[in-house]
């Protein structure tokens, strides 16, 4: 059947053998036209053409199936110039469609974030304090509590007697002998005393004395900032946090000066800071074991 090019409106017969390559379709719209007036050359269009009749002569396929088939292949395909103008369009809609899309997954996983933050504010309003946490404070306000009342001498020496009911009052003796020679206070209480670790043989192991009350103790610890009993040295009795928080504060307090900084640590309302030199002088310096 005769069909019209669609440019010049004169007939043009596409599956003529006799002028095989003077006619091409559009693969968008299928509309024929001539090649001269597609804008090609007469041997593009013959081998558009010639595609299809290979195609349907290897695949065994009609030359419109063959045609269809190619069509959809960019390297063959032709297309009329309005078809081509439809197709930029297109690929402009496709464009702005995926850039909607990701705003959309965008906005849904923001959606999503909002919630999650949502959600977990809420699991923390529901549950004040971790129990967890709250234990272990708990527990650490009751080590400080037992330790209150101690300090710890170092390189006191040990009392050599081999009996344990004479060397306990012999420590006594020797521990009484060092807080007096500290600050001349006779009237020193003390408790008990006990050896940390166990013993070893030329070593002078840390000994841990309890004294009546922590006024006791601080009195002790503000004498030992004014008068040396080198070798002999005196500290609180610190649990492992305070030991660790001081650790982390001579640290930093180590990096300050090293700037040109002149501070110290002392203890204020039994907290540890770190505060210029010349301040705080009534504050015990408990920072020195
Ligand atoms: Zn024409
Ligand atoms: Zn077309």
């Amino acid at each position: 059947m005769a069909s019209v090019c669609f440019i010049c409106n004169s007939e043009v017969q596409p599956n003529s053998e006799v002028q095989p390559e003077k006619e091409i379709s559009c693969d968008f719209c299928k509309r024929y036209l001539h090649s001269t007036c597609a804008g090609i050359s007469r041997q593009e269009a013959s081998v558009i053409r010639s595609k299809d009749r290979r195609l349907s002569t290897c695949a065994g396929i009609s030359r419109q199936e063959a045609s269809v088939i190619r069509s959809k292949d960019r390297r063959l395909s032709y297309n009329c110039s309005s078809c081509m103008d439809i197709k930029v369009q297109c690929s402009k809609l496709h464009d702005i469609s995926n850039i909607v899309r990701a705003l959309q997954n965008d906005l849904q996983s923001l959606k999503d974030d909002v919630q999650s933050l949502k959600n977990k504010v809420l699991d923390k309003a529901a549950v004040p304090v971790d129990d967890h946490f709250m234990e272990q404070v708990i527990e650490e306000i009751n080590d400080r509590k037992e330790r209150e009342c101690n300090i710890i001498i170092y390189n006191l020496s040990e009392p050599s007697s081999s009996a344990r009911t004479e060397r306990l009052s012999d420590e006594r003796a020797l521990v009484s002998t060092t807080l007096q020679n500290l600050n001349g206070d006779c009237n020193i209480e003390i408790v008990k005393t006990l050896r940390l670790g166990s013993f070893r043989p030329g070593v002078c192991r840390p000994v841990k004395v309890t004294l009546s009350n922590k006024e006791v103790v601080l009195r002790v610890l503000r004498s030992k900032n004014k008068k040396s009993l080198a070798p002999v040295s005196i500290s609180a009795d610190l649990t492992v946090k305070q030991r660790e928080y001081l650790k982390k504060l001579r640290t930093e307090l180590r990096e300050i000066n090293e700037q040109g900084h002149n501070k110290t640590i002392r203890y204020i309302n039994g907290v540890p800071r770190i505060v210029d030199s010349k301040n705080h002088l009534r504050h015990p310096d408990l920072t020195t074991a």
